[in-house]
């Protein structure tokens, strides 16, 4: 038999006790020793899990209270000097700050935050200082181990390895390659390998995922430094490097000659790496076949699966091949049991993480007359049959539409510029115009009021009543403060992409399906099984409602099609650009039905265009043609006399200008606050000549900016924007805040606006 094994488990439970257990810590509800003892839990829980569905090398460390890349941070003492650490070992507190920062006597910023490769999972940026020394700070690798160990389950601890670890890392220059430390950083993994060894562990997996990526020498020359070091380190210790995400490529040949003693392939994204790795696997050396999706949510076809395995079986031998997820499982929901709401067909065509566990151990034990485990494949095979051949997966009517896209449904009408007269001939604005980029605060009576709905408590007529209310007030309140361009606030939305799903064909949504998103914060993707099509309007009535409420114009707002494409799961059995242009077509729908109800602005925000772009350079040019299309697809359905606008966050935007400038959305409110407005050179740079929006109002932090701070924000970017083509909003939906710093903060937007617009205007004879 083949070797069962995962390299990592999700960390939030079943039903989110981590996030109970962590939000309790931090209001103060749970004390430091109630926080470790549940979680303490939670770890034994998933151990025993694994092992009693029969996983040989279960992980550990794999566990974390908030982010693997921060402990290890945290393991190798990185800890940035402004928190003050002593060099003790690291206590929770401190760890939280570094996570969340700190509000003493003195605020203490916490680490920046970023997404992990391209999943939705992200983690906090470790900082390393110019004189950066490591030692062994935290024990934690050890110290789970043991808790397993006592547990009678020796495991595979999983460590980020150094060379990812320092990729990942902000050095002290900008910009500069953080490689430079690995000297220094090696003894700290090579003293940590050789306590794992003497605790009693046999194998360690160090996940090196660099190794899916178009990486620079240096990267491929410090990977076999490090491991010619590390592989010495600990006599009597197996070394499995994973790397994820992507296939090898051209970084296999280098990642098989490291002397480690197996290396893991991700042959869901890179099957064709699997033939190579047959050809070139040195004597001795055992392969983990990464042959289960641990990125997506579909069941496994055991016959492709087994294919692969037999493969490697026939070269290497069942001891030499372990049989894995891609990735870890961290980036799936947890189990399929809770999901009572899903049809038994649907539900039949999905595996989350236990069931995933299960398979893996099925299929490595595939061929060894087990009835059971062939009874269990025949069932899978059932399953994937079924749902290849599903009359619920394609819809002629979609597949119909689609292939008569003609090249003119892309492009809107006229340019920007002339557009922008267009419009701007039918409503008053200021100079300098300001407006929101959505939401207003999600406070508890709407989230109640959902909840209510959900359950029956509440009937439609009257959770409409309580929304629409909502609406009207947040409506007065923008009229008030002098808001040129208006909002419903969203109140009906739990979530900008499920909010979609959930009327959507195609589409199903779960009940329990959440996937850690950082620390306590989870999300509960959508799940793309067939064609999509829109069977009704979905925005409608909500904007057509504001607008009754307001003689100024309201946005029209939807999610852009890249968005939820990004952060659903998607069907393994169409090309991802096809699906994309099928949400694309249905939000076109939308978009037409918004503008036939009188609405002429509409914004489609694609906050996650960037942080699809493939891992691979040769991939991204197709990706970014395609998104660029989606969005495009959506808006050129749209009139000259409408306004397309789009809002993009949580990403560097300057290294795909080209492609948000095609776009061709009239206004753009882009992420800029905490950047110091450095993005707005590349519009001008790029000369782009429609209309930006920078976020002069930082909505992650909870203080309220000021009208100078935002004043002095606004002149920098009408240094490089023509103040015609400039407005004024805050840098994201403002959902996550309370009111009391929503309201003086956008009366300050709205001041700052009013006094640059004074000043530019006085100066400028041209613009009078
Ligand atoms: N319109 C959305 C909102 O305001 C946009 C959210 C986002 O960019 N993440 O909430
Ligand atoms: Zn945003």
């Amino acid at each position: 038999m083949s070797i069962a094994s995962i390299l990592g488990y999700p960390r939030i439970g079943r039903s989110r006790e981590l996030k109970r257990a962590l939000e309790g810590y931090w209001s103060g509800r749970l004390s430091s020793e109630q926080l470790l003892a549940d979680t303490a839990a939670l770890k034994a829980d998933r151990w025993r899990q694994q092992q009693a569905a029969g996983i040989q090398h279960i992980p550990s460390n794999d566990f974390s209270l908030y982010d693997h890349v921060l402990d290890t941070a945290l393991t190798v003492g990185a800890v940035p000097a402004r928190f003050g650490w002593s060099g003790a070992a690291p206590e929770l507190d401190l760890m939280f700050a570094m996570a969340r920062g700190s509000k003493g006597e003195v605020e203490v910023a916490p680490l920046d935050m970023t997404k992990w490769f391209d999943t939705n999972y992200h983690y906090l940026v470790p900082e390393l200082a110019a004189d950066q020394s490591f030692t062994l700070a935290s024990r934690k690798p050890i110290d789970e181990f043991l808790e397993a160990k006592a547990l009678g389950i020796t495991t595979r601890p999983v460590l980020l390895g150094p060379v990812t670890f320092l990729r990942l890392s902000k050095g002290p220059a900008q910009g500069g390659s953080t490689l430079g430390f690995l000297d220094r950083l090696l003894p700290v993994y090579a003293e940590l390998l050789s306590e794992l060894r003497q605790a009693g562990a046999t194998w360690v997996q160090i996940d090196e995922p660099c190794l899916s990526q178009d990486v620079p020498v240096e990267v491929l020359e410090a990977l076999e430094h490090a491991y010619q070091k590390l592989g010495q380190a600990a006599p009597g210790l197996n070394l499995l490097l994973a790397s994820y995400f992507a296939g090898m490529g051209g970084n296999l040949a280098t990642a098989l000659a490291l002397p480690v003693d197996a290396v893991h392939l991700d042959l869901v994204r890179g099957a064709s790496d699997l033939d190579p790795a047959l050809q070139l696997v040195p004597e001795g050396m055992a392969l983990s076949l990464g042959v289960v999706d641990g990125h997506n949510v579909w069941r496994t076809d055991p016959d492709q699966a087994l294919g692969q395995i037999q493969r490697a079986v026939a070269k290497l031998g069942e001891d030499r091949v372990l049989v894995a997820p891609s990735c870890s499982l961290l980036h799936v929901p947890v189990s399929l049991e809770a999901e009572t709401g899903l049809d038994q067909e649907l539900r039949s065509w999905l595996a989350f993480a236990e069931e995933k566990v299960a398979e893996v151990c099925c299929l490595a034990r595939a061929g060894h007359g087990s009835p059971e485990v062939e009874a269990r494949l025949a069932e899978s095979r059932e399953a994937c049959a079924d749902r290849r051949n599903s009359p619920r997966v394609t819809n002629p009517a979609v597949r119909a539409r689609m292939a008569r896209v003609t090249p003119d449904q892309f492009a809107r009408p006229g340019d920007g510029p002339g557009r922008r007269l267009i419009w701007r001939k039918g409503v008053s604005l200021s100079p300098l115009p300001t407006t929101t980029i959505g939401s207003f605060p999600q406070v508890p009576e709407l989230r109640q009021a959902r909840a209510k709905l959900r359950r029956g408590e509440l009937d439609q007529s009257h959770y409409e009543q309580l929304m629409k209310a909502e609406i009207r007030r947040v409506v007065r309140f923008q009229e008030e403060i002098g808001l040129d361009v208006l909002v419903h606030g969203e109140p009906e939305r739990n979530d900008m992409v499920e909010y979609f799903a959930e009327q959507l064909d195609g589409f199903a949504t779960t009940q329990q399906g959440w996937v850690q998103s950082y620390g306590s914060r989870c999300a509960k993707p959508p799940i793309v099984f067939g064609d999509v099509s829109r069977p009704h309007p979905m925005t409608v009535l909500w904007a057509v409602f504001a607008q009754s409420l307001t003689a100024r114009p309201v946005k029209g707002m939807l999610t852009g099609p890249v968005t939820i494409l990004q952060w659903s799961f998607v069907r393994d059995d169409l090309e991802r650009s096809q699906t994309c242009a099928q949400i694309a077509m249905a939000l076109r729908d939308e978009v037409a039905d918004l503008e036939a109800a009188g609405i002429n602005v509409i914004q489609i925000d694609e906050p996650a265009l960037r942080e699809g772009l493939p891992l691979h350079r040769t991939e991204q040019p197709a990706y970014l043609r395609w998104a660029v299309d989606s969005f495009r697809l959506t808006a050129a359905g749209a009139g000259a006399h409408t306004q397309i606008h789009t809002h993009m966050c949580y990403s560097e935007f300057e290294d795909i200008m080209g492609a948000i400038a095609e776009l061709d959305a009239d206004v753009l409110y882009i992420e800029a606050a905490r950047s110091g407005m450095s993005l707005l050179q590349a519009f001008a740079d790029h000369g782009y000549t429609n209309e930006v929006g920078p976020g002069v109002y930082d909505i992650h932090s909870p203080l309220v900016p000021s009208v100078e701070e935002m004043v002095a924000r606004l002149r920098k970017a009408a240094s490089v924007i023509p103040l015609d083509q400039l407005w004024a909003n805050p840098d994201c939906g403002l959902k996550t805040r309370g009111w009391a710093e929503v309201e003086p903060s956008l009366r300050n937007l709205v001041s700052a606006a009013r006094q640059v617009a004074a000043e530019l205007t006085a100066v400028s004879p041209a613009s009078s």
